[in-house]
Formats: C-alpha cells, structure tokens, sequence
C-alpha cells in the first residue's frame, strides 16, 4: 500500500489472475451480493408508469410461482409445492406491497431500490422474533423479492444497458456466467471479484472473450467506488486503486505490449499445431456463447470441442423454447461447415445456471447435487427437447455429434442412449432426415468414469475429459471456492494418472480421447498432456495460439519421458518444478516443426 498522489492514496490488492491482459480505465462497482440495484430519481412524471411498472413485475412474478408451483405438484410432490402457495399470498400482502407502492410515490425513486428496502425492514422485523418459522419466512421473503426483481430488471426501460460507459473495469462481489456475458457486450474491458476460483464459469468466460480478469480480491469491493481509476494486470492478480503516474505510464507500456504479443500469436493462426517431429495436434475451441464464433474463425480452430447449450438458460426466464435451441444450433453448424461440432447437452447445476425451475429446493451442495445429465434423467421432457432440437438441426448432415456431462455411472448413459433412440425415431417418423453417424460421447470429469474408462469405452463413441470437474472431484476442491484455491491442482498426480487411464482406454478401444478444461489451455500443461497421449485439444478461442506455438517447439520424445516421469512423482509441487524447468528450456529454443506430419495423426471426436 502506499504513495500519495495528487491527493489520492494508491492501494494495492492481490488476487487471483485468472484471465490475462491489462487493463486501465475507471471502475463501474457493482454489489451483486445486495442484488446489485441501481436507485434513481424519478421526474415526477415517471412517478405513475414507475408503479405500473411494479405492478406488472408483480403479477409476472405471480404467473412464474404459480407455474414452478404445478411443475413441483406434478412432478415432485404436491405436499412440497404449498410453499409456493406462501409465495403466492406474499406477492399479494399489503403489508409487502402497499408501503413499496406508496415509497415510490412519496420518495420518487424507482422500484427496485425502493421494493429492496421495504422487503428488508419487514425481513429485518421478522428475524428480530428470533423465531425458526419466522426464519422460515424470512427467507421466502427475499426468494419472492428476488423474483420480483429480476422481473423488473426485464421490463427496465435500460435492461441489458447496465454499464453507463465503454471501458470500465467491472468490480463486484462475485458475477455469474449471465452477467459476465452481458458486461462483455457492454464493452468492459475487466473484471474483478471478491470471490471465485480459477475455474469459476466466470473465469472461463472471461478467458473465452480475452478480457483480463481476477477473482478472489476479498473486499475490494469496500474500497473501491465507480468512477475511480483503476488497473487491473490479470496475469499477475493484481489490481491498483488511484493508481501513480509512473505505474500509468509502465502498464500502458506493458499493456501495449500484450497487444502486440496478441497480434503476433495471431500469425500462427494458418499454421498447423505440429510438434518438431511431426505429430499433429487438433486444435479445437470451445463455445459459451453463439456469438464467439468470429473469435473462433480468427483464431484458427479445426472445430469445436465443446459446445457449452447452458447459455439458451441464461436469460432470466431459466427456460428456452425448442425453437430457440434448434436456432442457436443450426446457427453454430451451419458456420462451422464440414467442421466438427461436439454439442454438450445442459449442464445445468453446479455454479452455472440457478433457477426454481430446475432445482426448486436450495441444495447444500450444488456441485454433487442434481446437476446436468442427473437433471436430464430427472426431467426427461427438457431433455427430449433440447435432444429433438439438436437432432434437426443436423439434419442434412454427415454426423452428429453429442455429449453428455457429468456422467458417473454406466446406467446414466444407456439411459440416455434410449431417450437419444427414442427421439431419433420420432424425427424418422415425423419424415425428417436424421443424420446418418449419431456419435454420442461423454464428458469423463468424475473419477468413477476415469476408473473405468475401459468400461465405458465400449458403450460410447468418444471421451472428452473436463479437468475443471475432474479435479475438483478428485481432489474435492470445490472449484470456485477461492478459500482452497491453492489446493485446486490440475498438476496433482492423481488426476494426471486418471488421466492417462483414460487415454489409454480410449487408444484401446479405438475411440477418440479429447480434453477440452482448462488444463488444454495452458501451454506447459497442454504440452504434458500430449505426452500423456492426447491429440486433441479443445479451449477457449483466444489460448489456440499460444497453446500451438508451445507444441511447435517440443518432440514426442520428450514429452513422453515427461509424462513418464510426472506420473512417478508424488505431489502437485514436484510435477511443476520438473514441468516449470522442461518448458522454459523448450519453449525458448528457436525451432521449427517440419512440413509434413507423421502417421501418429490428430483423431478428433
Ligand atoms: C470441465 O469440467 O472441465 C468442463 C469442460 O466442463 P465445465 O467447465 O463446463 O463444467
Ligand atoms: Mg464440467
């Protein structure tokens, strides 16, 4: 901490750098954990459409309990869906809505910061009884001003126009994957967070999109007010409050050299990804958002590894018509080609999307709770319609190629494989034409899968290994929990020997292995999974380039003593020295791979 300058103190705070670049420019801070609302004046004639505004946010709210209410009752247990009924009588008390009502005319300020302060003196009242039904209470309380909330976010005259100007450096408690998305598009050039872990989907977002990023900066978001100038140097995790002229003039400088660094990894981008002997690496990308694909073209993906559907739940409704699926998709398959396109079906749970409409009781542990295909089987009806959708948007096409997250046991597959005929034969019925090769894989991202990759190998058609889960689960480091960040370790020889099992069970049954978590995005750590016998790697857009230079410096025959050597080792420390001492000496020896590849080619899924 420490010079003054101009009057200012200059702070400075270290967190984790989870996307790299530099950025400088003011701040726009955010308090996503008090729900991140704006308050505003009102002219006094906006004072009348403000509560007609309220209004309709309140019976939109009514109409979605009241449908999460018969879905529960229906599906689950009609016992468990009178809470929602205690949310219905909520959104009708006038000891809840009256006040709101008469604030925004006495206070002329908008809705939502005036609903937030009424629902939080009643809340405040009722936690004072220090009764557990009224805690209860409490907390249906803030669940029905949530809703209301998000409604009014949707029928805000400036919904989606969040950020008030280009470049800002967005600071928040924490920010889901929705919200990251939407301040991208508002042209924020970072991000920074009080929370989250260097896999958080917020993280790979950011890294998808190249905008620097650091997470679990604790209480920066006390300090930090919008409006001040700040910069942010995501590689190293550090950001600087009032920053001197001497820092302006050095990050600028440095800034502008990760530009230039940028633009000239770009160059590789015709370049195949080879190593000096000759073995040729699949470089694929993954896919949040449909409108990456232009970073992908540039940088020069062979196709996509991962296709992420989570983003069609995104959009505050927690829901998406066929419609919008089979759109999204056709979109992504006609761009790509003849271009392979791995489309994953939803991994919803986990940090990614929270709605009552799929999980309508709050689970203590999210990431072992009823997550992606757990959710599928459970809801057979959303999963048919997202697989019907995905079904005709390849229609027409060579293959298809589909795969299922967070398998852990064979049944979830043959399960899924009968819901797959099931909607095949449906589309054959209706006359439509469905694509001749249906590849249906799975993500191996839970030890079970890696354990008995051999198994499973005979009942799918490809692997691809999601290191983000599969190190969270094998470790049982929660992967956006920054208080163990340390101990999340893709380097741990435990995952990098489950790994190598699973690798070597797809090589025995001859079906294609990819990794397509972060670990392929990291150039030592891409490098020593080739070793391991990966030729397939699939990441965020923008890590291609530096991920290819890395391969095109090394042989296979280093890289597999490596990985022979790493497996032997005993912890996550040892293995990034040895790795930390390999790459620095390969990746500055100025070679070249040759021009032709040898027989050891690239299988892709
Ligand atoms: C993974 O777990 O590595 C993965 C790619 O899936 P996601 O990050 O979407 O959970
Ligand atoms: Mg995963």
């Amino acid at each position: 901490m420490g010079t003054r300058m101009a009057g200012k103190r200059t702070f400075h705070f270290d967190g984790l750098g989870v996307s790299d670049g530099i950025a400088i420019g003011p701040a726009y801070v955010i308090d996503t954990k008090n729900s991140q609302l704006e308050s505003y004046h009102l002219a006094a004639d906006e004072v009348e459409s403000e509560i007609l505004r309220f209004r309709q946010a309140i019976e939109m709210a009514k109409e979605e309990v009241a449908a999460i209410g018969r879905q529960v009752a229906e599906k689950i247990d009609p016992q468990q869906a009178k809470i929602f009924d205690a949310h219905l009588a909520m959104l009708d008390d006038p000891y809840l809505i009256d006040p709101a009502i008469s604030r925004i005319r006495e206070e002329q300020r908008n809705a939502e910061s005036i609903f937030w302060s009424v629902t939080k003196g009643l809340g405040d009242q009722m936690a004072a009884l220090g009764d557990d039904y009224f805690a209860e209470r409490n907390h249906d309380l803030y669940d029905v001003a949530r809703r209301v909330i998000k409604f009014l976010g949707e029928l805000s005259p400036t919904a989606g126009q969040s950020i008030p100007r280009d470049g800002c450096i967005v600071i928040a408690s924490d920010l889901g994957p929705a919200e990251t998305a939407q301040f991208s598009r508002n042209h924020a050039i970072g991000f920074c967070t009080d929370e989250g872990g260097p896999t958080s989907h917020t993280a790979i977002l950011a890294r998808a999109l190249a905008i620097p990023a650091i997470v679990g900066l604790e209480f920066v978001t006390h300090y930090i007010r919008t409006g001040d100038l700040v910069i942010m140097d995501g590689s190293a995790g550090k950001l600087i409050l009032n920053p001197s002229k001497e820092q302006l003039e050095f990050y600028e400088a440095k800034r502008q050299d990760h530009m230039r660094l940028r633009e000239d990894l770009l160059k590789l981008r015709e370049l195949p990804a080879i190593t000096t002997d000759g073995v040729r690496i699949a470089m694929m990308a993954n896919l949040e958002f449909p409108d990456e694909l232009d970073a992908l073209e540039n940088h020069g993906a062979e196709g996509i590894g991962l296709f992420r559907t989570e983003f069609l739940y995104l959009n505050g409704r927690g829901s998406a018509s066929e419609a919008e699926h089979y759109e999204s998709y056709v979109a992504v398959l006609q761009r790509m080609g003849n271009l392979p396109v791995v489309m994953r079906t939803m991994d919803i749970g986990g940090d990614k999307v929270h709605d009552s409409n799929f999980t309508p009781f709050q689970e203590a542990n999210p990431f072992l709770g009823l997550r992606a295909i757990r959710l599928c089987l459970k809801r057979p009806e959303l999963f048919r319609s997202q697989l019907r959708s995905m079904l005709a948007a390849a229609s027409g096409m060579e293959h298809v190629r589909i795969m299922l997250p967070m398998i852990s046991s064979i049944d979830e597959v043959r399960a899924a494989r009968v819901i797959l005929h099931e909607c095949l034969d449906d589309q054959r019925a209706a006359g439509k034409e469905v694509p001749p090769n249906i590849h249906l894989g799975i993500m191996v991202e839970v030890p079970s899968v890696a354990i008995l990759a051999d198994t499973f190998a005979r009942e799918v058609d490809f692997f691809s290994i999601g290191t983000n889960d599969l190190v969270q689960y094998t470790l049982a480091v929660d992967r956006i929990n920054k208080s163990v960040a340390h101990l999340y370790r893709p380097t741990h020889p435990a995952v990098l020997r489950l790994i190598k099992m699973v690798a070597d069970a797809g090589k025995a049954h001859g079906i294609p292995v990819s990794v397509c978590g972060e670990m392929a995005s990291r150039p030592s750590l891409a490098v020593l999974l080739i070793g391991l016998g990966l030729r397939t790697l699939s990441m965020g857009p923008s890590s291609i380039s530096a991920v290819k230079r890395a391969i095109r410096s090394v042989n296979m025959a280093d890289l597999e003593e490596l990985a022979q050597s790493v497996l032997l080792l005993s912890s996550a420390e040892e293995v990034e020295e040895l790795l930390a001492e390999r790459a620095g000496y390969w990746f500055s020896r100025p070679t070249e791979p040759p021009e032709t590849v040898t027989s050891n080619q690239a299988n892709s899924a």
